[in-house]
């Protein structure tokens, strides 16, 4: 089976690991302080802030911005459900707008409709999905005319980037995942990074119990550090991220080539600009044919995943807060359509060449 997605470790997080267990010093020290600085330096912002997992980020972000309870924050529908989630935790309103179907990101024009519309808009929650920057440039020209807090859930684009700066820069803050599946790993990790020193500070204080001193508590703090162990792998990870991206992208061009043709199956496509970083492989099928297509491939031992298979807004616990009357045509369509192949870098020429003929031979 060639597996939708398969991480990437050898001797070298093995060897880190094992330094840090030699230590004897396991939570959060010396690891973590040079992760956080060489992933800065890497995004491009003055400040990161480690974390337990990519959803603690997340809520940290939201917590350390100027948002405030009751606000009301426009988000994408089409995206895991921890993106619209770091809203409700800090009692704020998602507004859910529709996606381009092209890119499969939140739709600016969408936007501009939704703030137009009611004035008490805050804040935008951003989200590039699998890989794919969403359009930051007009995303920030917006929010500048509406001073609103942009924040950049990048869980699933490290090291994406629109004429060369790199997502996580654009906004107010953005938040990375290091969960298994994703781009690189720690096991369970996540990362805040802004270049807002109020943010830093304010994030730095949340994640590690309000604590300004060693026993001075100044705000209703969390325990969402990352530990020592995770920052070694995560280490070692980001220097191989670059060479992951290159092969995630060879491997979406090899696919996009064979593919190309096909009429009952689209590719999927990005800007000139937009350095893509495919985290997910995402075509679209005809919504009657994916069953069947997901069953061919199954049987020829390829891996394949449906993401998302609902709009966030159609998830029990939304509809049970007042959202069963949201229905985006955009994002209705892509949940009935999208299928994700694999691209990771464990995916191999000849894996490739499996999918590629599989699917040219697929009886439509
Ligand atoms: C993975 C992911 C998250 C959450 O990250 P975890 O590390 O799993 O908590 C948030 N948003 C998006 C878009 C994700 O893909």
């Amino acid at each position: 089976m060639i597996p939708i997605a398969s991480p990437r470790l050898d001797e070298a997080e093995q060897e880190q690991v094992l330094e840090v267990i030699k230590s004897g010093m396991l939570a959060a020290g010396e690891q973590v302080e040079n992760f956080q600085e060489e992933f800065a330096d890497y995004i491009g912002t003055v400040h990161a802030i480690a974390a337990a997992n990519g959803t603690c980020a997340l809520d940290l972000a939201v917590k350390s911005s100027d948002l405030s309870q009751g606000d009301k924050v426009i988000t994408t529908p089409f995206t895991f459900i921890a993106s619209a989630n770091a809203l409700l935790y800090n009692d704020l309103e998602p507004v859910f707008v529709d996606i381009d179907p092209e890119t499969f990101n939140i739709d600016p024009e969408c936007i501009k409709e939704a703030l137009d519309n009611d004035p008490g808009i805050a804040g935008i929650m951003v989200v590039h999905l699998f890989g794919l920057p969403a359009d930051m440039p007009r995303i920030m020209e917006i929010a500048s005319e509406y001073d609103l807090t942009v924040i950049e859930d990048a869980a699933q684009a490290h090291g994406a980037a629109i004429d060369g700066k790199k997502v996580g820069c654009f906004g107010d803050a953005g938040i990375f995942s290091f969960y298994p599946t994703k781009n690189m790993t720690t096991g369970e990790g996540g990362m805040l990074v802004t270049s807002d020193d109020k943010i830093a500070e304010n994030a730095r204080l949340y994640a590690n119990h309000g604590r300004s001193d060693h026993y001075h508590h100044e705000v209703l703090g969390y325990n969402y550090r990352m530990t020592d162990l995770s920052a070694a792998i995560g280490r070692e990870q980001l220097n191989k991220l670059p060479e992951f991206n290159q092969v995630r992208r060879r491997n979406a061009l090899f696919l996009n080539h064979r593919l190309q043709d096909l009429d009952w199956l689209k590719v999927p496509t990005a800007g000139e600009n937009f350095y893509h970083v495919y985290h997910q492989y995402t075509v679209r099928v005809p919504a009657e044919k994916r069953e069947s297509i997901i069953n061919y491939l199954e049987n020829n031992e390829i891996g394949c995943g449906i993401y998302y298979p609902e709009p966030v807004y159609n998830q029990p616990v939304y509809k049970k807060r007042g959202y069963e009357e949201v229905s985006l045509p955009e994002t209705e369509g892509a949940v009935q359509e999208v299928l994700s192949l694999p691209v990771h870098p464990g995916v191999e020429d000849e894996d490739l060449e499996v999918i590629a003929s599989a699917l040219l031979s697929y009886e439509s």
